[in-house]
Formats: C-alpha cells, sequence, structure tokens
C-alpha cells in the first residue's frame, strides 16, 4: 500500500467509526479487486481495491475496507483474483467488416482495398450485412474488455442501433466517400444521410455520432470542407483516415507539393474536434499541425504491420504530448481481430524494435495509449479512460488465475506483456453490467455465431 493510502486508510478508518454510526451511503454496486489501475492523475494502483458505482457513474475508488465502510450496495461483485481497469478504448475500427474476416490477406493496402474490399462490400453490404457484422465486431469487442470504440463504415445508424443494444459505447462515424457505395450513391447523398444521423443521435448516453470522410485521396475539397462544417453545425467528431502509406503520401506530394496533414490543414479540416487513423508518414511540420489543432491520433500498430504501411512514429508524438490512442482498425484483412490487449503489446514492441531501444515506449505508455490517452483522443477525457469519482462507469475484471498471469509483480506490466482479451471476465459500460463470467448479457452470441456461418456462405458465393 502507498503512504498516500496509508494515510487515507487513517482518514478513513477515523470517518467510517463515524459514518458506522449513521447509515451508509446507498450505492447501486460495488465491484472489488485484487488489484485496481486507476489510471488517474497520479496512476495509483491500488492493492485490494474497490468501485462504487450509482446509475451510470462512479462514486468513489479506494482501498476495499474503506469503501465497504462508507457505502452500502444492492448489488455487489467481489473479485479477490482479478484486476479491475478502466474499460479499453478502441479509437479506430470498422466493426461491420468482421464478416469479412480473413477474407484477403497478406496484400498492400491499395491492392487490398481496391481489389477485395471494394468489390466484396459493392456486392455484399446491405443493412442487415452491417447489423449482424457489428453485433459480431462489438460481442468480440464486449468480451475483450473494450467499452468503448470508434467506428467508420456504412450504414452507421445501424451500427449505432446495434451498439445500443450491446451496450457499448461508440463515436461512430458514417463514411462519406468519393464514389457510389452501398448506403449513398453520391457525396451529396452521404452528407444528407450523415446530417440525419447526426441529429438522431445527439445527446445520447451511449452514442457520440461522428462524421467520417473516409481519407484524403477518396474524396475531394469540397466534400472534406463540407464533412468539416457539418461535424461542427453538431459539435460532431470528424474521424478520417490520414497518411495511413507511404504512396497515399507521395501521391499528395507529387500533385499538390504539400503532405496530407498539410493539405487537410489548409482546407480548414482540422479546425474542431478530429481523430486521425494511422498518421504513419507525418514528419515533424506535420505532428506540429496535429499538436496545434488538438488532433487526436490512432495509432493501429497490427494494421500498419499486418499491411506493411510503416511504422508510425508514436513516441515522437508522445513526447510531443499528443493524444495517441489505439485501434484494431478492420478485421477483413488488416489484423485480423478486434484484441486491444494485443494492440497494447504490439504498440510497445513496434517501438521498442524500430527504435532499438526497450524503453522507447514502456507498458505504463501503452495501458495509457488503451485507456486515458485514447480518452483524449477522443476528446471524451472527462467522462471515460479512467477510474475516478464523477466518471461513467466504464470498467472489466481481468482474470488472474490463469498460467500467463501468474506470477504478478507488476499489475500493469501484466495487462499490457501477459494479459490477453480472453482473460477478460467481467465488463459495465455505463454502470450496467455486459459480460458477466465471460459471457455477454447483451447479445445472442450462438445466433451470431450462426450468422456469421451464413454471411461466409454468402459472401463467398458472391465472389465467384
Ligand atoms: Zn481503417
Amino acid at each position: 500500500m502507498s503512504r498516500f493510502y496509508k494515510l487515507l486508510a487513517l482518514c478513513l478508518c477515523v470517518s467510517g467509526s463515524i459514518s458506522a454510526l449513521h447509515a451508509q451511503t446507498p450505492v447501486d454496486t460495488i465491484w472489488s479487486a485484487r488489484y485496481v489501475i486507476t489510471q488517474d492523475a497520479a496512476r495509483h494502483v491500488i492493492q485490494n481495491g474497490a468501485i462504487a458505482i450509482r446509475a451510470d457513474r462512479i462514486v468513489a475508488v479506494g482501498p476495499k475496507s474503506e469503501i465497504d465502510a462508507r457505502y452500502k450496495p444492492a448489488t455487489r461483485l467481489d473479485r479477490p483474483d482479478a484486476i479491475l481497469a478502466p474499460g479499453l478504448v478502441n479509437t479506430h475500427t470498422h466493426a461491420a467488416m468482421s464478416l469479412f474476416r480473413g477474407i484477403a490477406d497478406d496484400l498492400k493496402l491499395q491492392d487490398w482495398l481496391e481489389h477485395y474490399i471494394f468489390p466484396a462490400e459493392a456486392k455484399n453490404v446491405t443493412p442487415d450485412f452491417v447489423r449482424w457484422g457489428t453485433r459480431l465486431g462489438c460481442l468480440e469487442m464486449l468480451l475483450g474488455g473494450t467499452t468503448t470504440f470508434t467506428d467508420m463504415y456504412y450504414f452507421e445508424d445501424v451500427v449505432a442501433e446495434v451498439a445500443k443494444e450491446a451496450g457499448i459505447r461508440g463515436v461512430l462515424g458514417e463514411t462519406i466517400i468519393g464514389f457510389p457505395v452501398a448506403d449513398n450513391k453520391t457525396p451529396a447523398d452521404a452528407l444528407a444521410y450523415t446530417e440525419k444521423y447526426l441529429s438522431r443521435f445527439r445527446n445520447d448516453p451511449l452514442i457520440v455520432p461522428a462524421v467520417a470522410p473516409h481519407a484524403l485521396y477518396t474524396n475531394s475539397d469540397e466534400t472534406l470542407k463540407a464533412s468539416r462544417a457539418l461535424a461542427n453545425k453538431y459539435n460532431a467528431p470528424l474521424v478520417i483516415h490520414l497518411s495511413e502509406t507511404k504512396k497515399e503520401n507521395d501521391d499528395a506530394l507529387a500533385a499538390r507539393h504539400m503532405t496530407p496533414t498539410k493539405i487537410l490543414d489548409t482546407l480548414g479540416v482540422l479546425t474542431g474536434r478530429t481523430v486521425a487513423a494511422h498518421a504513419v508518414w507525418v514528419d515533424e511540420a506535420d505532428m506540429a499541425i496535429l499538436k496545434s489543432r488538438g488532433v487526436g491520433v490512432a495509432h493501429c500498430p497490427s494494421s500498419n504491420m499486418k499491411l506493411a504501411s510503416g511504422v508510425a512514429p508514436v513516441v515522437r508524438m508522445l513526447a510531443l504530448d499528443i493524444a495517441v490512442g489505439l485501434g484494431p482498425d478492420g478485421p477483413a484483412g488488416s489484423n485480423n481481430d478486434f484484441d486491444m490487449f494485443e494492440e497494447m503489446d504490439l504498440a510497445a514492441k513496434l517501438q521498442k524494435v524500430t527504435t532499438m531501444n526497450p524503453q522507447a515506449l514502456p507498458a505504463t505508455a501503452a495501458l495509457e495509449m488503451a485507456t486515458i490517452r485514447g480518452a483524449r483522443a477522443l476528446g471524451m477525457e472527462k467522462e471515460i479512460g479512467s477510474l475516478e469519482p464523477g466518471k461513467r462507469a466504464d470498467l472489466i475484471t481481468v482474470r488472474l488465475d490463469r498460467p500467463n498471469a501468474v506470477p504478478l509483480y507488476d499489475a500493469v506490466s501484466q495487462m499490457v506483456y501477459a494479459l490477453k482479451a480472453g482473460d477478460v471476465r467481467d465488463v459495465m459500460v455505463n454502470g450496467k453490467p455486459v459480460v458477466r463470467d465471460g459471457r455477454s448479457l447483451t447479445l445472442n452470441e450462438p445466433l451470431i455465431l450462426q450468422k456469421a456461418a451464413e454471411y461466409r456462405a454468402k459472401v463467398s458465393l458472391s465472389l465467384r
């Protein structure tokens, strides 16, 4: 126990005995665990800790004895052999693409997109496809400890409906792209569709609707500017792929003598809440722009490695205090799963091996990116990303009774380098339990797996 908590425990012993004379404060639930990784400003890890929750908010975090003395819960969950941590924050993915999992592997981004993904999407993507694909994605994400996901796809209103049904938090961007796609035939149609979607889901407790122009290279300047204006009108984030490949940068430099970041900035696209995915090929001037505009970056190490896109300068971005989060990107060939534990592990190792410095990105930084810094990348750090009084109750327990979890010397190191998505045991989002003992409480797992098999047959036939 740290000195701070010894002191705190002492004070609370005194106040505890006073409060024993009075009624304990009622709360809805208390969760306790062997370690509570808070990710608060001082990065406290509390041994034998607990969290009191009322409605959708965290009321108190501290040593279990103290929380038990002060609060009377209606229900409780004690996990003496687990870590309790903030829910993981995924800052970039395409959930519905789970139905294309493994459809085309081991390719470069442009080849993969143009020859496999765009044709497969043209033949298969419908609202029903998006509904079942998102259900499958949300099931995997929740079981793996992700409590917030950032999505870009078509029929994003359907994605939002599924996220609410699953009980997962989402920053969900409707895609705007410069050629006819499943939900809209023109960018003008897509902008109109997006506006309807933004007004439908604004002020939702779980959904942050967003505008998602796919990338600089798939949209006209006019569409990009209109996307920004629309996002700002609704105070919504704009999410976009940025400088993912060397080709994207080389093409921009050849055609316009500016990097993609510089072009977007010149167009005014970065003036407002923005989440840029990848940012692999950014230079010092680009990073200065990202920093000054407060752009959040979604680092996607699995995807960047699998598509051989390159290595994002994450160490430099962190030194500049840019809000860099983590994302698994797409399951269809650029990853192929939604495992945020793997992203933490790979984010750390990728920077170590490319800088030849084992301290380049330590476990503490990787966990930050998956929690509080990821929340900052989404502009949501006041609401989620850490376990602190007043914040939304988004939390997970991760079991410590498996061979890969013992012995434990350092809880943060264990989270990043040893524990896996499959070790997640319980998940709460917005005060509501959604996973208990490794089972979804909100989604019909057998039916979702059956639908995935049905779609596999359908998609295979369509590509013959
Ligand atoms: Zn992506």
